[in-house]
């Protein structure tokens, strides 16, 4: 039985719309072709002309287009949704819009309602039935059952649903009763409001779709509603239904290409720069510090096939491999549990010896990765558990395992992962501290408190990103280097072959990741006065140790650049470049200590020149083997 991961979070997706005096069609499919980048598993749009006619379709922007070619796309109202799912399938009947039980609002919607279960059910009750998985629906279903049921104008129904549904939204609703009205509204997810000379709005996620229509927008604050309505535009607040005087326009002075990427020169940048957002997101709704406690759905389930795992083994390639090495060191030393990790691609064809009371954990950004999903299949048929860890829901992993979670990183453009790896890592930390306390190895303080740690990690990597100028400089001194060492201990070994793996991928330097301690029996050779070595010496067990392995790469002239805790005195005396992260556990420095190695990679292929979003010779998603 297939399954899918459960999940909470807020997420991307793109959305449009338009009220004004000519057809609005073309803004919303030029529109969702600009937002595509936030997802583009399924699109649809909805447009008023006297009927409501919805038309969507699974797949691209492109689809939709050919798919309505030889429909009615008249209308001067209309929405626009490119999906990036996050309840229920990419499919035609999951697709946005969503109408009501009654056929006449339709929504979209960008987020996820997180209490929609239980809206669902007492709706069920009242004899709403619902045509898709979708968190949407149901929210389309309560605002027409208030309208209804409290007997209020649509908007009014809007406001008060809105208050009670807990979770991230953008979204916009049209009316077959009422021709002239569009109705907005955001919490967690973006929305700008464009205004044009001619009396017509266009809304949507970034004001990319918006820029060829009119410079002036006005970005939608949190718990705020806009009502478009006979050509006028209000701005309530969603909680006391008050007006917001003069709201502020805003004068648009971007080119197109610079919003897409949210001002960055590319996604990488941008994603890197995402990150803090993009861990929270990953916890989000998982975790309750106060009392300690945890849900994952998709883990519920087999928790206690986890509780008696005799062994856990982690199949993955390329940076998610290293996201596993990272779990193998919380898994055994928090849960317990004996871990392997293997690559994907060896582990298909080496006869492995698997059996009923190991659990593997498959973890893959896009789910579709070839080698582990053989291997998937592999271990599968020798009766293992399969547990998921990706980023793309509905892919093909997420289908093929028994339980899993989503990393919930928004989608990743740029080829080098740089999000979906803190992701995964946030993840797995948090299900290996699950585990952990499920086979009592971890006191209810200590859990607590590491939890506690965690929810602090998103600010702090806000702190790490602002080495930026700093990692600037250490770029310019190395960037004709023709090789690199990374070198680290403990949490800090997977770090040093992400560091590693980043440079090699993005600016074509050769680099190696070591254990610090292996290095004197082998790549010790390499250094000399023209040898980079990247070290991470952040505190914690093995600080000292690092610290020698350093006094090692300098008696041979080596070039430290030394990956610290705030305030560390020792290394700076001995590096020739230290960048400051701040302080955390040892088992979540690898969330920390990622990012300024990603930014020095991002800096020096950049000056190399390269395309760092697509490098040579790679591809996003390595779905042959
Ligand atoms: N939760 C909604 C869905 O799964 C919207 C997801 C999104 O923001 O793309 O369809």
């Amino acid at each position: 039985m297939p399954s899918q991961f459960n999940f909470f979070i807020f997420l991307m997706c793109g959305i449009v719309g338009y009220i004004g005096g000519r057809d609005a069609y073309p803004f919303l499919i030029n529109g969702l072709k600009r937002l595509e980048y936030r997802g583009y598993d399924s699109a649809g749009i909805a447009l008023l002309n006297n009927t409501l006619n919805v038309y969507k379709k699974a797949g691209k922007v492109s689809e939709l287009e050919e798919f309505v070619a030889d429909k009615d796309i008249h209308g001067t109202v209309g929405i626009g949704h490119t999906r990036w799912a996050t309840h229920g399938e990419p499919n035609d009947r999951n697709a946005h819009p969503h109408i009501s039980q009654d056929g006449t609002l339709a929504i979209i919607h960008n987020g996820i309602i997180e209490n929609y279960a239980s809206i669902k059910e007492a709706l069920i009750t009242k004899g709403h039935t619902f045509s898709s998985d979708t968190d949407t629906e149901v929210l389309i279903h309560f605002i027409e059952d208030i309208r209804d049921n409290a007997k209020v104008e649509l908007e009014e129904a809007v406001r008060l649903a809105l208050n009670e549904v807990v979770g991230a939204y953008a979204i916009a609703i049209i009316s077959k009763n009422h021709p002239n009205l569009l109705i907005a509204a955001r919490k967690g997810s973006p929305l700008v409001v464009g205004v044009g000379n001619d009396g017509a709005y266009f809304i949507a996620s970034d004001a990319t779709p918006i820029i060829e229509y009119t410079r002036n927008v006005i970005y939608l604050e949190d718990r705020e509603i806009a009502v478009i309505q006979d050509q006028k535009l209000v701005i309530k607040n969603i909680n006391d239904n008050k007006v917001k005087k003069n709201p502020y326009i805003e004068k648009l002075n971007l080119s197109i290409e610079s919003i897409e990427k949210g001002g960055f020169e590319n996604f990488m940048l941008k994603e890197i720069y995402e990150q803090p957002r993009s861990i929270l997101d990953s916890m989000r709704g998982r975790i309750n510090t106060k009392n300690g406690t945890f849900q994952m759905s998709g883990l519920r389930e087999y928790e206690h096939k986890f509780i008696n795992a005799k062994r856990i083994i982690i199949v993955a390639c390329g940076t998610s491999w290293h996201a596993g090495l990272v779990a193998e060191y919380l898994f055994e030393d928090f849960a317990r549990i004996p871990v392997e990790v293997e690559y994907a691609s060896e582990f298909r064809y080496r006869n492995p010896v698997v059996g009923e009371d190991d659990i593997v954990i498959a973890i893959s950004q896009s789910g579709e990765t070839a080698d582990t999903l053989a291997a998937i299949e592999l271990a599968k048929s020798k009766g293992a558990m399969i547990f998921g860890i990706c980023n793309v829901v509905g892919s093909s992993i997420p289908r093929m395992t028994h339980a899993g979670a989503y990393t919930h990183a928004g989608p990743e453009i740029g080829v080098a992962s740089t999000k979906a790896f803190t992701a995964q890592v946030t993840v797995l930390t948090l299900i290996a501290l699950h585990i952990a306390q499920l086979r009592g190895k971890i006191a209810d303080k200590d859990l607590r408190r590491f939890f506690g740690e965690l929810e602090t990690i998103p600010s702090k990597v806000e702190k790490a990103l602002l080495s930026n100028d700093l990692i600037i400089k250490i770029a310019e001194h190395f960037k004709d280097a023709q090789n690199f060492l990374y070198l680290g201990r403990g949490y800090c070994f997977p770090v040093a072959l992400e560091g590693a793996l980043k440079l090699k991928e993005i600016s074509y330097i050769h680099a190696e990741g070591y254990p610090a301690a292996e290095m004197k029996h082998g790549p010790i050779a390499l250094i000399d006065e023209n040898m980079p070595v990247v070290v991470i010496a952040t505190e914690g067990a093995n600080y000292e140790k690092v610290v020698s392995n350093i006094q090692e790469v300098k008696a041979r002239k080596g070039r430290i650049i030394a990956i610290v805790s705030e305030g560390d005195v020792k290394i700076k005396a001995m590096a020739e470049y230290v960048i400051e992260i701040p302080h955390t556990e040892d088992c979540m420095v690898p969330l920390l200590a990622t990012i300024p190695l990603q930014l020095l990679s991002y800096h020096i292929a950049i000056m190399r020149g390269c395309n760092v979003d697509q490098p040579r010779n790679l591809a996003k998603s390595v779905t042959v083997e």
